[in-house]
């Protein structure tokens, strides 16, 4: 058994000892969440003042030792951008800094690894703006795994037997923590299988066929395009449950679904800074906050909180469990509602609805369809793309890129156009350096530009 092997094992234990307890806390009440948060809290400001200058600099006037979850509003928001300026700062471990992280990024091409024997780093181009980085603690990695499954565990306690296998449909890359992630925990009892979102439909179909998998997980869009082949008769599997993950969950994706395989379709909003933020328990269409392990604040344009059943512009994440990494009302551009109902499971973590959002673009190349994912891997795991914009021409591609050092593009040209033409789309890639990329006059951002439609012929 290799090193990496060792402390896979060791951290699969340490998950497995986890669950009982992650589990017991979706029957804790409303008010044993919230003593729970504010200990944790607690504790994590005083990591954050201890160990990171940033933050000691920031949270001066706090006294962490009796603060609230409610005077936690009072704290100032720190955004990407200051994580990525700030960075070796802000991590609490000194042995860390930003091109160490990203020199490790660069080494994960098949299989995940460990960094400095404990650490797991994930890369993100996010929904919008500029690449992130991240850094999870050892627990923090395990909680989160526990956390994405403990909702099923809470109702089959007991009642499973035999090996269960699971397919994932996502990020090809374990840069990506969705990757990643069933990696480290994969054993026996729990199969997970990663297919690829960037591979050609019908490679993934015939794996799945093959696989006949219990549970199916995926991005929305992908898990979309597989429910059409299973109405077609082409995908014959019959998973009990299926995850949706990455993207937002559209209403007629969740439809499509649903018909394709009648089993319940259970959402999770994740973000590579933190997960799961919410998960779905399979007894509704809502999914539940992760009330025992984040705080998530909605807030409207101006960082003012939205009350339940309102739509927020965004949210302001306290991670509870990373002290590695303090994120302290950290803002993510995901709209959200709470709701203020009861779920019929029972657990007092709270609602929120499908997190809305605008899905980026698949680009069509005469009946051959690419997902954004065959550009977001490679670009995203390039340490000096800063920000990106795809355009799609009709025979390849034009990447506008903005730096900041020496971006390597003949190599993510050549990776790109490779990409392009495995899936049978033309491959002809270009791409530009730029000081700056335009913003719609709303400023969102838009990362797919699809060609027009093609226009019906006026004779
Ligand atoms: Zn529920």
């Amino acid at each position: 058994m290799d090193e990496h092997d060792t402390l896979r094992k060791r951290h699969l234990a340490d998950m497995i000892g986890l669950m009982p307890s992650l589990v017991a806390r979706l029957d804790w009440s409303a008010e044993r969440l919230a003593e729970h948060r504010t200990a944790r809290l607690r504790e994590l400001l005083r990591v954050a003042v201890d160990r990171s200058p940033w933050h000691r600099r920031r949270l001066a006037d706090v006294d962490v030792d009796r603060v609230t979850e409610a005077e936690l509003a009072d704290l100032p928001v720190m955004t990407k951008d200051d994580l990525m300026t700030h960075f070796a700062e802000i991590v609490t471990d000194p042995r860390l800094d930003l091109a160490q992280v990203e020199a490790h990024l660069e080494t994960l091409t098949g299989a995940e690894k460990y960094l400095l024997d404990r650490y797991h780093a994930v890369a993100s181009s996010g929904s919008s703006g500029r690449r992130g980085v991240f850094v999870w603690d050892w627990d923090t990695w395990a909680f989160a795994y526990a956390a994405l499954l403990r909702h099923e565990l809470r109702g089959w306690m007991g009642e499973v037997s035999g090996p269960v296998t699971m397919a994932t449909v996502a990020a090809g890359r374990p840069t990506h923590a969705s990757r990643a992630i069933f990696q480290t925990f994969s054993r026996p009892e729990l199969v997970v299988r990663g297919f690829s979102i960037a591979s050609p439909v019908q490679e993934i179909v015939a794996g799945l066929n093959e696989l006949r998998p219990t549970l199916l997980g995926g991005y929305p869009s992908g898990l979309a395009a597989l429910a059409r082949e299973a109405a077609a008769g082409d995908l014959r599997i019959a998973p009990r449950r299926v995850y949706t993950f990455a993207e937002p969950l559209l209403p007629e994706m969740r439809g499509l679904i649903e018909q394709a395989w009648s089993a319940p379709v259970c959402n999770w909003w994740c973000a590579s800074e933190a997960f799961p933020l919410a998960v779905g328990c399979g007894s509704g269409p809502s999914m539940h906050l992760s009330d025992d392990l984040l705080i998530v604040e909605p807030v409207d344009a101006s960082g003012r909180a939205v009350p339940a059943g309102t739509r927020s512009a965004k949210v302001l994440l306290t991670n509870l469990t990373n002290p590695v990494l303090p994120l302290i009302r950290y803002e993510l551009t995901d709209e959200i509602v709470v709701l203020d109902e009861a779920c019929p499971c029972r657990s007092a973590h709270r609602l929120v609805a499908d997190v809305e959002g605008r899905l980026d673009d698949s680009f069509d190349y005469a009946g051959v369809t690419v997902h954004p994912h065959v550009f977001r891997s490679p670009l995203s795991r390039s340490r000096h793309v800063l920000e990106y914009q795809v355009h799609q021409t009709p025979d390849g591609a034009e990447v506008l890129v903005r730096a900041d050092g020496p971006a390597d593009l003949p190599f993510l040209q050549h990776e790109l156009a490779d990409a392009l033409v495995r899936l049978g789309a033309p491959g002809r890639v270009t791409l530009v350096e730029v000081p700056a990329i335009a913003r719609s006059a709303s400023g969102k951002f838009r990362r797919f530009v699809p060609l027009p439609a093609a226009q019906p012929s006026l004779v």
